[in-house]
């Protein structure tokens, strides 16, 4: 079995890899917050702990690796969507349109990216008791507070009463504070101190949170802040500690910083998840992704739409395209990218497509356990492939193919879609509107000739060169009339 290292945001060095339990090895990865599809920054962190996840199966055995990926639905900016967009309903059932459409739209995504489904994928709103009973523990250990805050009552986390708050981001309360751009707001006893639980408006969507402090009971219809979810669902399916928690690298600070406090504080502990990976980000075109710039996309559009590089482009390519650069290096997303992706995976598809498979190079597995080094992976790819072109047509050009294959299926980059797709790609000068109405015209010359063995070589030259004859009969004269396309 590989030695698998990573490198760990919270010790700050690489590390090798001990599962808790090796019959269990759990691993819970931040997901959407379902108000908006999801761009391709997004797809980022999806793809690359899919990587890890299948690593893991391999390693671990896939009956023994538990991957958590949740799904936010809870969250003020999807109540500000649900009005927008559906202002005539009542708020509780446009919110359960925007997510669910959300949702159904991330998983498509998700699919179409090669990710595997996490083994559990909770919703925040299927938490909330849990939410309110790991707050009333934190309220009764001295960690957190009751308060009036502007919009209504509040129960904040007391940073103050962590003494090694900040260890994940290394930030030093002090600094922080001195550092602060906020005032300290005078319901606050520290200006770092987070939202637990906030009073809800009465058109707001709330459940009832009953806590206790020093006696004192209060009820507050509220809804919970964005970091007690994921401590609470990650505690539901993995455990108090776990072995890996994941997400972009945006998420350090404040969210993965505050989900320790609040985990280690209620069960009094140290340690909430062992070993913490963040993916780089990624901007598009040189520049940070956002709408006002127009450089924002989606995943959905770059799959269904031309409004990237004039194309759709697959999944395949997407998730090629993303892990050519390491995981913890920033990317910069752009069309250049993905042709030099799309020309690769069709290299490598020509090469190896329907093969009988073969068993998986262990020097693959090898890469990847070195904090999952895909550049090593692309090499070792790339081998495979001119193994496969330099080794004339016997048994070894067989075994090579099937071995590329196999990781290629692996990897989740393995393409079953129509060839011509990723050929498009490739061949970017289509012959001209002149040049195949020529071709056509000399190709009806011969078929009125029966020459077929001809007419059949230019319709297969051109479908080479991306363009798809059509033969059809004119309804009016009964002529044979042959009209084209490019092939998709
Ligand atoms: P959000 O919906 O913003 O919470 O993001 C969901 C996941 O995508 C988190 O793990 C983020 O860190 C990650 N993410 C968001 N934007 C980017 C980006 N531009 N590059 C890489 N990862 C990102
Ligand atoms: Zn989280």
């Amino acid at each position: 079995m590989s030695e698998l290292k990573f490198w760990n945001t919270l010790t700050r060095a690489k590390e090798e890899f001990q599962p808790i339990d090796k019959s269990n090895v759990r691993m819970y990865v931040c997901g959407p917050t379902v108000y908006d599809y999801a761009h391709i920054g997004n797809a980022r962190p999806l793809i690359v702990f899919d990587v890890l996840y299948r690593l893991l199966r391999h390693v671990y055995g896939a009956d023994h690796v538990t991957y958590v990926r949740n799904i936010t639905d809870v969250d003020d900016k999807i109540n500000a969507r649900a009005l927008r967009d559906y202002p005539n309903l009542p708020l509780n059932e446009a919110i359960a349109k925007v997510t669910e459409k959300t949702a159904e739209r991330f998983h498509k995504d998700a699919a179409a990216l090669g990710c595997l489904p996490p083994t559990h994928e909770p919703r925040a709103t299927a938490h909330i008791d849990g939410m309110v009973r790991m707050i009333q523990t934190l309220i009764d250990k001295g960690n957190a507070y009751v308060t009036a805050g502007r919009e209504g009552r509040e129960v904040l986390f007391s940073v103050g009463s962590m003494p090694d708050y900040g260890k994940l981001s290394n930030r030093k309360l002090e600094d922080q504070q001195a550092g602060a751009r906020v005032a300290v707001e005078d319901h606050k006893r520290n200006a770092a101190d987070f939202v637990l639980w906030k009073e809800s408006a009465s058109d707001e969507p709330g459940w009832d949170g009953t806590f206790t402090e020093n006696g004192e009971t209060v009820t507050i219809h509220g809804r919970p802040g964005w970091h007690i979810e994921c401590s609470v669902m990650s505690e539901h399916h993995l455990g108090e500690t776990f072995d890996i928690h994941g997400g972009g690298l945006d998420l350090i600070f404040p969210h993965h910083e505050n989900e320790i406090a609040q985990s280690c504080c209620a069960h009094g502990n140290d340690r909430m998840a062992n070993l913490w990976m963040h993916n780089g980000f990624l901007q598009v075109e040189g520049r940070k992704m956002s709408k006002s710039e127009g450089n924002f996309v989606t995943i959905a559009d770059l799959l269904e739409t031309e409004k990237f590089g004039g194309r759709k482009w697959p999944g395949e390519v997407l998730r090629l395209a993303m892990l050519m650069t390491h995981y913890r290096e920033p990317i910069d997303f752009s069309v250049k990218r993905l042709e030099e992706a799309a020309s690769k995976l069709h290299d490598m598809h020509s090469a190896c497509y329907e093969s009988p498979l073969q068993t998986l190079p262990g020097s693959i597995i090898d890469a990847l356990s070195n904090d999952l080094n895909f550049s090593q992976v692309l090499v070792r790819l790339f081998e495979l492939l001119s193994e496969i072109t330099n080794s004339g047509n016997g048994n070894q050009k067989v075994q090579a193919a099937g071995r590329l294959r196999a990781a290629l299926e692996f990897l989740g980059l393995y393409y079953e879609g129509n060839s011509t797709d990723l050929f498009g790609f490739v061949v970017k000068d289509y012959p001209s509107d002149t040049e195949i109405n020529a071709l056509i015209a000399e190709r009806l010359a011969f078929i009125a000739t029966k020459n077929w063995a001809e007419a059949d070589r230019i319709r297969d030259e051109l479908l080479a060169q991306g363009i798809q004859l059509k033969d059809g009969k004119d309804p009016e004269t009964g002529e044979r009339v042959t009209t084209w396309e490019v092939k998709r």
